[in-house]
């Protein structure tokens, strides 16, 4: 480290001193830093709405591209040069201290076109495979590290008690030990030290209680006792402290009626201190807003915001005013200098632990992991084993290699949008070709052998006796967060039912291949339908439910979730004594 501006060498030298404990130099610095540099730090603008200089000026300590962020670069190339030129407009001031730059990889490095899509959590949670959510946690680091970023606001270990929730696909199951054993993720995530290759920091969310709302409202109302809370919602965040978890995100939700980025019992009593978490708190999205129930953050806000434990805020449009609003209750006395210090030492342990200080940029060595053909093979064996095979009447699964006839249809069968989901590209996700992938139809042509025709129809036009199977590839349109909230009904749609019927009056037998975030309301045609895969939301390889469809890879998921009868069922989960029409842990697979 060279020496900095404006301050004596042998301070400086303490904090660049790459020899000494983190400890000492996070000390050595934070000595050395205004109460303006310190609220810095703990300000996460968007980046759409700050500039370079304001980076400077303001000191700012990280900047993420967020769901409902601008539109982001389209190449992962522009991805690093956005990421370093905020990263030289930080350390253009005088302490030069780095930026931390997030961004929401939560299945994959999503945000990127080009990248490799994994299948959201609920699909790996029915893998039950910690160590492959392991590798994918590595892959994703990989991707996300060529590009630039530094931290990802995953894994959500939510438990998700209620289907209509629309996050219902974010969580790896309806049990506390699902999440727990899928915080592997964050090992893969971190690497063996922060500063190690392609090491970056993960984020433990959204604490807590998100999936147990009322209703399953997102952002709603947690209505349960503590000890329910700690039964269910809160071992999965113990499971990521254990494993060395750098941040937490603290949820939308209320718990009794008290809003989570407000609570100081549950954030520095229970996770700072019970759970002994040592990384940083981040809030959510403009979350300090919803303290009152009233639009727009207050200084009351604010202070009960950090006083009960947030350290940064990610506050994106409206920074110069948490800014201004921070320093002005500082200065009143309503936030001590303590808790200020807290935070910085916090964040600036990550900081140091991370070697950001060092190694400020894009490792662009990485650059070519992303969409490799290692981690696209790696997401192809991910699709194939969340797969869960709900009905095989007859041995109809699977597929005939050779000499076969397979009419294809649904409108999910060609769409890569579909079967990536919500989180891709952009928040809400979209249909159509908006990521390079293989879709489910493609996937059916490739894995088809000798002899085989694969005729494909969107709508189900077409089909004759003449075909020995039909595959439906129907379910739900891609959503994100209170979007994919489902109040009302929960079954497909008529266009789905439509062309289901179309393929059932050929006398072909139907397998329906499900691509969804969550269980849905079918019992009522579920004897229709010969054969059942539920793919969830599979990625962009979906190649992956092709192997299981020929047999390839034999089915071995099971359902991370318990599967409704009906949706006036709602909430139901394992053991609360309604009869589901398929229980939690069911999944058939084909004889060898
Ligand atoms: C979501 C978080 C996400 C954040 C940043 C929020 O709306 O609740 O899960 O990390 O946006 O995109």
């Amino acid at each position: 480290g060279g020496a900095v501006a404006g301050v004596p060498a042998a301070n400086a030298a303490t904090y660049m001193d790459t020899k000494k404990p983190v400890r000492e130099r996070v000390e050595a610095l934070l000595k050395r830093m205004s109460l303006d540099e310190k609220i810095g730090q703990m300000t996460q603008p968007e980046r759409g709405a700050v500039t370079g200089d304001d980076i400077t000026r303001y000191r700012i300590g990280s900047v993420l591209s967020g769901g409902g962020s601008t539109p982001t670069p389209n190449t992962p190339v522009a991805w690093a040069d956005m990421t370093d030129g905020f990263q030289r407009q930080a350390l253009a001031t005088p302490l030069k201290v780095p930026l931390i730059y997030g961004v929401d990889a939560v299945h994959g490095h999503n945000n990127v076109v080009g990248a490799t899509i994994f299948p959201h959590n609920i699909g790996l949670g029915a893998t039950r495979d910690p160590g492959l959510v392991r590798k994918i946690g590595r892959a994703t680091a990989e991707e996300v590290t060529g590009t630039g970023p530094d931290w990802t606001f995953a894994p959500c270990v939510c438990v998700a008690r209620n289907d209509r929730w629309g996050r219902t696909y974010e969580s790896f199951g309806e049990v506390p030990e699902l999440p727990s054993a899928m915080s592997t993720i964050v090992d893969g995530f971190q690497g063996r030290r922060l500063d190690g290759p392609a090491s970056i920091l993960a984020t433990a969310k959204h604490y807590v209680g998100d999936g147990g709302t009322t209703g399953g409202v997102d952002q709603g109302d947690t209505q349960i006792s503590e000890a329910e809370l700690r039964r269910i919602h809160l071992p999965p965040f113990r499971a990521a402290v254990r494993r060395g978890v750098g941040s937490v995100m603290i949820s939308f939700n209320s718990w009794n009626g008290v809003k989570l980025h407000g609570h100081r019992y549950l954030i520095t009593d229970v996770l700072k201190r019970e759970l002994g978490f040592s990384g940083f708190v981040i809030s959510d999205w403009n979350g300090i807003d919803q303290i009152d129930g009233q639009p727009g953050f207050t200084p009351a806000e604010v202070t009960t915001a950090i006083n009960a434990g947030l350290d940064m805020i990610m506050v994106p449009n409206d920074w110069k005013r948490f800014i201004d609003t921070l320093r002005a209750e500082v200065q009143a006395g309503r936030v001590p200098m303590a808790r200020i210090d807290d935070a910085n030492r916090r964040i600036l342990t990550k900081k140091f632990e991370l070697g950001l200080f060092e190694r400020p940029f894009a490792d662009r060595r990485y650059l070519a992991t992303v969409g490799s053909a290692e981690h696209r093979a790696l997401a192809r064996h991910a699709a194939a084993k969340s797969q869960v095979l709900l009905k095989n009447e007859r041995g109809v699964l699977p597929l005939k290699r050779n000499n076969n006839k397979i009419f294809v249809a649904g409108k999910s069968a060609d769409d890569i949008g579909n079967q990536t989901g919500g989180w891709t590209i952009t928040w809400q996700g979209s249909s159509g070709d908006i990521t390079p992938g293989t879709t489910i139809l493609q996937g059916i042509r490739q894995n088809a052998g000798r002899n085989t025709t694969v005729t494909y129809d969107k709508e189900g036009d077409g089909i004759d006796r003449s075909y020995k199977a039909a595959i439906a590839v129907v379910g739900e349109l891609p959503y994100a967060e209170f979007m994919g909230d489902r109040p009302g009904a929960m079954g497909l749609d008529e266009a789905d039912l439509a062309t289901i019927a179309k393929l059932r009056a050929s006398g072909v037998p139907v397998i329906v291949v499900l691509v969804s975030g969550r269980p849905l309301d079918i019992a009522a045609e579920l004897p229709k339908w010969n054969a059942l895969l539920e793919a969830w939301l599979p990625g962009t390889e979906g190649r992956g439910v092709a192997d299981v469809l020929f047999g390839l890879t034999r089915p071995t998921g099971k359902l991370p979730v318990t599967w409704m009868r009906s949706a006036d069922q709602q909430p139901i989960n394992r053991g609360d004594g309604k009869a589901p029409l398929f229980p939690f842990g069911y999944g058939l697979t084909y004889r060898r």
